[in-house]
C-alpha cells in the first residue's frame, strides 16, 4: 500500500485525502453516526433517528429510502443485542454492580447500540447500492490503484 508510511498512519488522518478514489466518501462508520452522504458527504442521509430519506438533499444520490439495507437493518439490532448481553452477563459475574449503575449504564447504551446498529445497516445498503452503480465495488478500485 503506502509501505512504511502507511503503517504509520494515524487513525485520525483524513483517509479522503490519502485515496484519491474515494475522494468525498466518508468512513462507514462515520456516516453512519452523523448520517454524512457517501456522494457528497453532506449531513442527509437520515431524516430522523434511522429513518432515511429517497434521495440526497444537496447532491440528488439515490437512498432508496434505506429499502437496500432494510434485510440488513433486521439484523442489526439483534447482532447488537446479543453482544451486549454477553457484555452484561460478563459484568455482572465480575463485578456485581448495583442495580441503579446497571439502569444508568444499560439503558441508555442499549438504546444508541441498536439505533447504531440501524443506522449503520442502512448506510452499508445506501454503499452497497452506490457501488453497484457505478459498477466496480470500492475494493476492486483499490487494487486496481495497487497495481
Ligand atoms: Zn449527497
Amino acid at each position: 500500500m503506502y509501505g512504511a508510511v502507511g503503517a504509520h498512519r494515524s487513525p485520525h488522518t483524513d483517509l479522503a485525502k490519502a485515496d484519491p478514489v474515494e475522494k468525498g466518501q466518508p468512513p462507514l462508520w462515520r456516516a453512519a453516526l452523523f448520517g454524512l452522504c457517501p456522494g457528497c458527504g453532506a449531513r442527509s442521509l437520515f431524516e430522523d433517528l434511522a429513518q432515511m430519506p429517497q434521495n440526497c438533499a444537496t447532491c440528488g444520490l439515490d437512498f432508496g429510502g434505506g429499502s437496500a439495507g432494510n434485510r440488513r437493518a433486521a439484523f442489526g439490532p439483534l447482532l447488537a443485542a446479543a453482544v451486549l448481553i454477553v457484555i452484561a452477563l460478563l459484568l455482572d459475574l465480575l463485578w456485581q454492580p448495583p442495580l441503579w449503575f446497571q439502569l444508568l449504564l444499560w439503558v441508555p447504551l442499549t438504546m444508541a447500540s441498536i439505533i447504531y446498529a440501524v443506522r449503520l445497516a442502512r448506510a452499508a445498503g445506501v454503499y452497497a447500492r452506490a457501488a453497484s452503480m457505478v459498477g466496480t465495488h470500492p475494493k476492486d478500485s483499490e487494487n486496481d490503484q495497487d497495481s
